[in-house]
């Protein structure tokens, strides 16, 4: 196992904010995995997990005690055609390798950056699929049991991005995420409008896996939302606010909305944003909305996480103040005192 001395959380997430790291630990496999958490449990030294970083506000003040660095690696199929992936695997060469091997069920889910181990933490969703719909088993270390487990998707609790795993921060180390896929050319009925409109079929429609792959992609980068280090509107962490569900009768005047169960509907975080004054490409010091789209803040060199936090809090207490709606949001900020 590599243990480094002289990185900063900044050089290992998307935002590039974050301060020194005491001890940077990668492990390959799920037993180094296990160890390195055990270790710095035993020890009394703060952990974070960190996979590609690309969903982590991370401090500006560093990581004083343990960052272990996932990069396990590893997809198996069973006779069930389940595929039982390690955590450290590259999510969007997964979701390609899904495509060239004629599996549907993640190809809308092409482009996200990021860790197969991470997907679950938030129930990774876009373009009308999320990865709750093919999940059929999460294996974790347990850091409470200190045990090794296998937890059901009725036990991982998912949610619109959410899960157990996020409502009980730091509790659940996943070494290996189980999908089931369908066998097949074409894809899942296709369940975003926008999408379904790029692809010229109905909302409900299949079309040709490759083809939806290559879809989502371009929307994506058009938005900005394909992490590129060339990109400047791609250094962010994707939407940085979820789309907040409200009781039907508060719905905003203008605001696109969409049901979400009984008597609610899930607003337009990116609407309520713009509207509330920060449209795309809004700089405030050294972070910003998007040129691209305005549910992206971004960084620029010199950003400090305390800097990005600030001008996010000025976003929700405006959308509060206009439209009566509070905003919540969806990356992680990570303290050592919570760890
Ligand atoms: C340009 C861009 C576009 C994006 N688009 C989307 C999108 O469309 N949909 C979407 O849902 N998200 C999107 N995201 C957010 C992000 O890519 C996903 O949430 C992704 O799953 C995060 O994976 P990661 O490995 O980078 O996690 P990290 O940022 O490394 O970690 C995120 C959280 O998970 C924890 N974690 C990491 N690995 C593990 C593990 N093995 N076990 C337990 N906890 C772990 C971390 O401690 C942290 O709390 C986007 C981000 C960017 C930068």
């Amino acid at each position: 196992m590599q243990v480094r001395r002289d990185v900063r959380l900044s050089d290992l997430t998307t935002l590039a904010v974050g301060g020194p790291i005491e001890r940077l630990l990668q492990v390959e496999t799920a037993e180094e995995l296990v160890a390195a958490v055990r270790d710095a449990d035993e020890s009394g030294r703060p952990l974070l997990l960190v996979g590609g970083g690309s969903n982590l506000i991370a401090p500006d003040e560093g990581w004083p005690g343990d960052v272990v660095a996932v990069r396990t690696r590893g997809i198996e199929y069973d006779a069930a055609d389940r595929l039982a992936v390690q955590a450290g695997e590259d999510w969007d060469a997964l979701v390609a390798h899904t495509v060239e091997n004629r599996l549907a069920g993640m190809e809308a889910l092409s482009g996200i950056p990021g860790s197969t181990g991470a997907t679950p933490v938030q129930n990774v969703g876009a373009y009308g699929q999320e990865v709750a719909q093919t999940i059929t088993a999460v294996r974790v270390y347990d850091r409470a049991e200190k045990a090794e487990r296998t937890l059901s998707p009725a036990e991982c609790g998912f949610a619109y991005r959410d899960s157990r795993l996020k409502r009980e921060p730091g509790r659940f180390v996943v070494l290996e995420v189980t999908f089931r896929l369908a066998p097949g050319d074409l894809s899942m009925p296709v369940g975003y409008a926008e999408l379904a409109r790029t692809l010229g079929v109905g909302i409900g429609e299949c079309a040709p896996l490759a083809d939806v792959r290559e879809a989502v992609l371009g929307l994506r980068r058009g938005k900005g939302m394909v992490w590129d280090r060339a990109d400047p509107d791609s250094r962010s962490a994707g939407s940085f606010f979820t789309n907040p569900i409200v009781p039907a009768e508060r719905a905003v005047e203008g605001c696109p909305s969409w049901p979400s169960g009984e008597g609610q509907v899930k607003l337009s975080a990116a609407w309520l944003v713009q509207h509330a004054g920060f449209g795309r490409g809004t700089r405030d010091g050294h972070v910003g909305t998007s040129s691209r789209h305005s549910l992206a803040l971004t960084t620029e060199d010199g950003a400090t996480a305390t800097e990005l936090l600030a001008f996010a809090d000025r976003i929700i207490a405006t959308v509060q103040e206009r439209f009566g709606v509070t905003l919540d949001r969806e990356p992680t900020a990570v303290h050592p005192w919570c760890s």
